[in-house]
């Protein structure tokens, strides 16, 4: 009964800040100090008291929720993270309740058939065939560890003997000079080393040149070393752009070299009949990482490695463990073989709970909706005197800048957070530090960005 009451009061204070996250006029974020924070929630005391529960837990609720980010206000343009459509957290809240840390089968069946789905439905729109049963895809704890997921599959095929004996010390990772830095934290991790991160040439907006990758690519090949892979972005973390798939695409079949695309950001846009051009040549790519907790109203968090061979996964980590990997009666699969991970989350009910109640149709409009703002945005900000816009978007995200230097961007951005009506993000691109609106609320509209613009000129002048 307790879990029951407890869980009511849970939903009426959640929808209390939902309602709350919609008011222009409160603010969008508020950061009291850690330790004032701390005492005011007494944390320390519950810890050794113990008793959140009831009215303890209801005021509890008020104080964490204030101290909460509101990513669904239409003032949060700040960071790729979906406002998530409230199903997908009810989804959080059923995996938290059964625990079926679904590693291997047998611990979380039902957690395995709609991972299994989940992926099968991402291969679609990628353009791929769907496995029978599961395999060519797996979902891991973010885009970060999907990406080394990825890399390590790309090694495996190039250099099998990697794992037994270390990476050779030949590998190099060929990336666009935007990319996230997950990709040079991978090289870190897999041992080849930041030296062996590359830039590929670009063009003018930081996006990948294929044009010019072929004689990169050789040149690398001259001087000795061997790309493991070329990355991609399909939606750079800075300004949302994407690279030319198709081209880069030809020109690693040429070469032999594995194309990974980093879509965690981007990879949403498949969903849409409208957008999906701009990955057009995705599915020539041999991996593939998309979250879902960014563009699909889900929550955090989940992400998918897509493989265009449902094989290659198998050979990323080469390990036994005795007690999991054995022979048995298998009537699903273990998805243990294929993640950094051993307990994982249900992570594929988040992102099912969110698409199979909107509708797959409900979720591309979302998208469409936040890039149509996007370049509504762009426009806007480029009439305005004193702004430059770094790009024409592509994506939900726009850079831009007040003329001055960098400084004055970073200290306009301490004080609209400082304030609290506000939150964006800045960003550095293209040599320069921009403010940076990554537009992720369904209820941002057009007038909140010009609203946003008065408040900055209007913190300019005050300097
Ligand atoms: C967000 C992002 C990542 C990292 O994903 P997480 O889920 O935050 O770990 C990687 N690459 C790109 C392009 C991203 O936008």
């Amino acid at each position: 009964m307790t879990f029951r009451k407890d869980g009511e009061l849970v939903l009426d204070a959640l929808e209390g800040f939902a309602a709350g996250a919609q008011r222009r006029d409160s603010p969008v974020l508020e950061q009291p100090p850690l330790a004032q924070l701390s005492r005011d929630l007494d944390l320390v005391g519950l810890i050794r008291h113990g008793g959140l529960q009831g009215a303890r837990l209801e005021r509890f609720l008020g104080d964490y929720l204030s101290a909460s980010t509101k990513l669904g206000h239409p003032r949060y343009m700040a960071h790729q993270v979906a406002a998530p459509i409230p199903q997908s957290a009810l989804a959080a809240l059923i995996d938290g309740f059964t625990n079926n840390a679904m590693a291997i089968y047998e611990m979380g069946p039902a957690a395995a058939a709609v991972e299994a789905v989940v992926v099968a439905w991402m291969r679609e729109k990628v353009g791929w065939a769907p496995t029978k049963g599961a395999g060519g895809g797996v979902l891991t704890h973010g885009g970060s560890l999907a990406n080394l997921t990825a890399l390590l599959a790309a090694r495996a095929r190039i250099a099998p003997q990697a794992w037994e004996e270390g990476s050779p010390a030949d590998l190099v990772l060929v990336c666009s000079p935007a990319s996230h830095y997950s990709i040079a934290r991978a090289a870190g991790i897999m041992g080849l080393g930041q030296r062996a991160v590359h830039h590929a040439p670009a063009d003018k907006l930081g996006r990948m040149d294929p044009a010019k990758l072929s004689t990169f690519l050789t040149g690398l090949r001259d001087e000795g070393r061997t790309p493991l892979a070329v990355v991609a972005l399909a939606g750079s973390t800075a300004l949302g752009l994407y690279d030319p798939l198709r081209e880069i695409a030809m020109v690693c079949r040429d070469h032999g070299v594995w194309l990974h695309v980093d879509g965690a950001h981007g990879a949403s846009a498949l969903v849409s009949v409208r957008l999906r051009g701009l990955l057009d040549g995705i599915e020539l790519a041999q991996s593939v990482v998309w979250d879902a907790h960014k563009m699909l109203g889900s929550s955090t968090l989940c992400a998918a490695v897509l493989v265009a061979d449902a094989q290659a996964l198998d050979h990323a980590f080469s390990e036994e463990a005795s007690y999991l990997f054995h022979d048995k009666d298998q009537p699903g699969f273990d998805s243990i073989h294929w993640t950094v991970e051993c307990t994982k989350a249900a992570l594929g009910l988040k992102v099912f709970f969110a698409v199979a109640c909107e509708g797959e149709g409900a979720i591309a409009s979302t998208i469409e909706r936040q890039t149509d703002l996007a370049h509504a945005a762009a426009a806007l900000l480029r009439d305005k005197p004193g702004i430059e816009i770094a790009a024409v978007p592509q994506s939900n995200i726009v850079c831009f800048r007040l003329e001055g230097p960098d400084e004055l961007q970073l200290e306009l951005r301490r004080r609209l957070t400082r304030d609290g009506a506000f939150y964006i993000s800045t960003a550095e691109a293209l040599g320069k530090r921009w403010l940076r609106l990554a537009l992720m609320s369904p209820a941002t509209r057009i007038d909140d960005v010009d609203a946003l613009v008065g408040e900055l000129y209007r913190l300019r002048d005050e300097l």
